[in-house]
C-alpha cells in the first residue's frame, strides 16, 4: 500500500435527507479552498441524479460524477468502487463524496478504504430546523441519531431559522455560517471515535419512486399536491415543467420550496424518498 501522503483523501459529506448537503458542497467548491483537481461524487438515492445537476450548475467543477439509484453505503457500493478505480491513476488530488440522505457514515467510510484513497473525515450536516423533531420520530429517529453519532465533525445548517438549536449529541460541531467553517471542514482530522463494533441501527427500509409527468402541470396544483403528502414521504426533489416554466422542487419535512429553473435540466421528474412505499402518491396525472 502506498504511504498515506500518496493517497488521496476522501471527505464524506453526510446527513439526513434535506439537511443541505448539496448547497454546502457548492459552497466548498466555490470557496477556493479546494485543489483544482477535486472530484465530486454525488450519491442520489433516487434514479434521477438531481444533486449532480445542482452541483454542475452551481459550480464550475468539471469532475462531478453521479452515483444514482441507491445508497453508496450499501446498495451501490460497487459503483463507488469502480469510480475510485478510474480515479486512482488520474490527476485528482482530493475527493468529496456526497452521501445519500439515508447513508450511515461509518458504512460509507468503510467503502472509502480503497487502494490509493483513505477516508479523511466524515462530516455530517444537521438541519437545525428539523433535527430535534426527526430524532423523536419512531421510524427515522434512530437513523438521524446514528448519523450524528458516527460523524467526525457536525456542521449545523439552517441555524438562522432556529438560533436556539443545540445538539444533544457530543460530537464536535460548527455552524455552517461561521466565517471559517469551510476551512475547518477541509482541515479537520477525523478522530474516528465511533466504534465499528456498535450495533446496527434500526433504520427503516427507504424506498424511492420517480414521477415524470407527461405534460406541464399547473403550478398552484403542484404546490397543493406537495403540501398534502404524508409524513412518511421524507423528501421530494427534482425538476418539473409547469404552466409557469420549469421549476426546481425541494421538499424537506413539510416545507416545500418551488423556484424557477432557467436552463433545461438533464432530466425532468420528481423523486420521492420515504419509508412507507404504500404512502407514495398514485401519481395521477390529474393532481
Ligand atoms: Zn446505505
Amino acid at each position: 500500500m502506498p504511504p498515506l501522503s500518496a493517497q488521496k483523501p476522501i471527505t464524506l459529506v453526510g446527513g439526513y435527507l434535506g439537511a443541505g448537503k448539496t448547497t454546502f458542497i457548492n459552497r466548498l467548491l466555490n470557496s477556493g479552498c479546494l485543489p483544482s483537481q477535486t472530484a465530486v461524487l454525488v450519491n442520489d438515492f433516487g434514479d434521477i441524479n438531481i444533486d449532480e445537476e445542482l452541483i454542475r450548475s452551481g459550480s464550475d467543477n468539471d469532475q462531478v460524477i453521479g452515483l444514482a439509484n441507491g445508497c453508496v453505503c450499501c446498495s451501490i457500493a460497487d459503483d463507488l468502487t469502480s469510480v475510485l478505480d478510474e480515479l486512482k491513476n488520474s490527476a485528482i488530488e482530493r475527493v468529496l463524496l456526497e452521501c445519500s440522505g439515508v447513508a450511515e457514515p461509518h458504512k460509507a467510510r468503510q467503502q472509502c478504504h480503497y487502494p490509493g484513497f483513505y477516508p479523511h473525515t466524515a462530516v455530517v450536516l444537521v438541519d437545525a430546523l428539523n433535527h430535534t423533531h426527526r430524532c423523536a420520530d419512531k421510524y427515522v429517529g434512530a437513523l438521524a441519531i446514528a448519523q450524528v453519532e458516527q460523524a467526525d465533525l457536525v456542521v449545523i445548517t439552517k441555524s438562522s431559522a432556529n438560533p436556539e438549536f443545540r445538539l444533544a449529541e457530543l460530537q464536535p460541531s460548527i455552524d455552517a455560517d461561521d466565517a471559517d467553517a469551510l476551512e475547518i471542514v477541509l482541515g479537520w482530522r477525523g478522530e474516528h471515535a465511533y466504534s465499528e463494533l456498535a450495533g446496527p441501527t434500526s433504520a427503516p427500509r427507504f424506498s424511492t419512486q420517480t414521477w415524470r409527468p407527461r405534460r406541464p402541470l399547473p403550478l398552484a396544483r403542484l404546490q397543493n399536491f406537495l403540501d398534502r403528502l404524508p409524513d412518511s414521504v421524507q423528501r421530494v426533489k427534482g425538476f418539473v415543467e409547469t404552466d409557469a416554466g420549469v421549476v426546481e422542487v425541494q421538499r424537506v419535512g413539510t416545507v416545500t420550496r418551488l423556484q424557477p429553473w432557467a436552463s433545461r435540466p438533464a432530466s425532468l421528474g420528481l423523486v420521492f424518498i420515504g419509508y412507507a412505499k404504500e404512502d407514495f402518491p398514485a401519481f395521477d396525472e390529474e393532481i
